[in-house]
């Protein structure tokens, strides 16, 4: 439970802690909340050499109105976004999910950034980012680039973020006044999720991307610790876009899946609860 030895600096700003990203390259990693990283660190499945500590850098701690979207900078605290009255008017499912992630201590120091790129297909906030249709911002060498978030989460713990690149911003639209359900199976309150969803019904916000696109969001369906990846629950997503009930939502939501089997459930016992817990959510979003 002791980490290897490190070198650690702390960066002031996004344009710092770049720069000694292109200084140290591969052997450095960015620490936000660390709430994630430090314990991989201490079990040594990670063994940097530098940890750049970009866990005080104010630039990039934000809830922002930006007309048809909201923008979040990466370094938020997870208490920030449960208790922003910004998102409980125009995206209270993401509100309402950072209310839910482990304890007060783990939402006091960690950021919706760090939860997005760790990528951990059992962590809650990855499954808002798709069922809303986020856009996440990332900033490089080369400047700043978006992604889909459908596009960002690429394999078990690997995200679209390179090693010399920050998530900077998460663009969420607005979904102001529109139906929304998140469920969590777990055995004690501040456990991580055996298996989660989160449902979002259309708004009328458009995703942030650039695309000047005013036609609204069409919502989705996203599953919590139901494969490799944080993910999409297609064919549940395309039947709530179709207008269907919230039961024929959820008998579809586990079709495609592949969940892990391990202590506390078997993969067929996921993909039951993935149905129930998918109609539930669709129930309270009122489809
Ligand atoms: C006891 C405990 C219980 C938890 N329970 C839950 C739970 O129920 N649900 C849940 O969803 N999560 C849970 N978590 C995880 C928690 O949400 C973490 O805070 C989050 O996953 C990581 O955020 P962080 O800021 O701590 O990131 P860190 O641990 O600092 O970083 C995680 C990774 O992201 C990289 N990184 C961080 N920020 C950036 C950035 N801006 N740009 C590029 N790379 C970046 C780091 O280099 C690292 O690889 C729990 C954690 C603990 C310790």
């Amino acid at each position: 439970m002791i980490p290897a030895g490190f070198a650690y600096t702390r960066a002031a700003s996004a344009a710092e802690a770049l720069a000694l990203l292109a200084e140290y390259g591969d052997e450095a990693k960015l620490l936000a909340g660390g709430h994630s990283l430090l314990p991989l660190m201490k079990l040594r499945l990670a063994q940097p050499e530098r940890l750049i500590d970009i866990g005080e850098v104010a630039d990039l701690s934000y809830i922002n109105d930006g007309g048809d979207h909201l923008a979040i900078g990466a370094l938020t605290r997870h208490r920030d976004v449960e208790h922003s009255s910004l998102l409980a008017e125009h995206l209270p499912l993401l509100a309402h999910v950072a209310s839910h992630v482990g304890d007060p201590q783990v939402r006091n120091r960690g950021t919706i950034g760090g939860s997005l790129v760790h990528g951990d297909p059992a962590s809650d906030l990855p499954s808002v980012a798709l069922a809303t249709g986020a856009t996440m911002v990332i900033t490089g060498p080369s400047g700043e680039r978006t992604l889909p978030a459908a596009d960002f989460f690429e394999g078990f713990l690997e995200t679209a973020v390179g090693a010399d690149e920050l998530l900077t911003e998460i663009r969420f639209p607005k979904y102001t006044g529109a139906g929304w359900g998140f469920q969590k199976f777990n055995r004690r309150a501040q456990d991580w999720a055996i298996v989660g969803c989160s449902v979002q019904a259309a708004g009328n916000g458009s995703n942030g991307g650039g695309n000047g696109s005013a036609g609204g969001v069409a919502g989705a369906v996203a599953l919590v610790n139901m494969g490799s990846t944080p993910m999409l629950a297609s064919d549940a997503t395309d039947a709530l876009r179709q207008g269907s009930s919230a039961a024929e939502i959820g008998a579809v939501a586990a079709e495609g899946t592949e969940p892990p089997s391990d202590l506390h459930a078997q993969a067929a016992y996921r993909q039951h609860l993935a149905r129930v817990l998918v109609q539930r959510a669709a129930t309270a979003a009122g489809l």
